[in-house]
């Protein structure tokens, strides 16, 4: 399955240098003549939704945010593969975001607020553990009709838009050696331009991996 980003909160994004919106056809398009390709930052407008009373609110405790108060929350936590892309981001205040820290569910999380001290504590340790269930398995807890499985051996990827971090490459080799697979998918979109995921990508060629797990993009044309 490939994904089709949500476009209803597209006029947040007009003023991202090099991109532009086909409403016709409801593509995003980027031309990587202009400017740099920032896929976070589109990601995050595209997941910015006021609300009919023309404010933000929380989307966890439902509290009404400021511009410089919003956080953008990841539902399934980046521990067990929750790639950045507006299905998987909510707008949050500062305090959900640090609290709900790897939770998985709204239910799991407003039970959390609810709790006293000692309950606290002890669902935080559940939290943990199960996190660290989930990297044993070398099982992602996204949607399974999220990812697909590419070989790269024999697909070319094109990564000329993205520059490589290499702290995050440090974070992914020191995942990888210990779990043995990546963190989260990479995001390619149907062109096979890599949008996200450059040090995976990196790593996965070095360690000579076949089939890494993508979620691929549909609606986002590089030109
Ligand atoms: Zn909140």
């Amino acid at each position: 399955m490939t994904i089709k980003l949500p476009l209803e909160n597209c006029k947040n994004i007009i003023n991202i240098r090099g991109l532009s919106i086909d409403r016709k056809k409801k593509i995003l398009i980027f031309n990587h003549n202009i400017g740099k390709f920032k896929f976070g930052q589109i990601m995050r407008m595209l997941t910015k939704k006021v609300d009919i009373d023309g404010n933000i609110h929380c989307s966890y405790c439902g509290r009404i945010l400021r511009a410089d108060e919003i956080y953008y929350n990841r539902i399934y936590p980046k521990e067990v593969g929750g790639i950045k892309i507006p299905q998987n981001l909510l707008l949050t205040c500062k305090r959900c975001n640090n609290n709900k820290g790897n939770m998985m569910t709204k239910f799991e999380y407003l039970q959390f607020i609810n709790s006293n001290k000692k309950q606290k504590l002890e669902l935080k340790a559940k939290v943990k553990e199960s996190i660290e269930f989930y990297r044993k398995e070398m099982a992602y807890k996204i949607p399974k009709n999220w990812i697909e499985y590419v070989n790269i051996e024999q697909e070319e990827i094109k990564t000329s838009l993205v520059k490589l971090n290499n702290n995050k490459l440090k974070f992914e080799k020191e995942f990888y050696d210990k779990y043995k697979y990546l963190t989260t998918p990479i995001v390619i979109n149907s062109q096979k331009y890599l949008l996200d995921g450059v040090e995976k990508y990196k790593l996965a060629r070095k360690q000579k991996l076949n089939n890494i797990p993508v979620v691929i993009i549909e609606n986002l044309k590089i030109v």
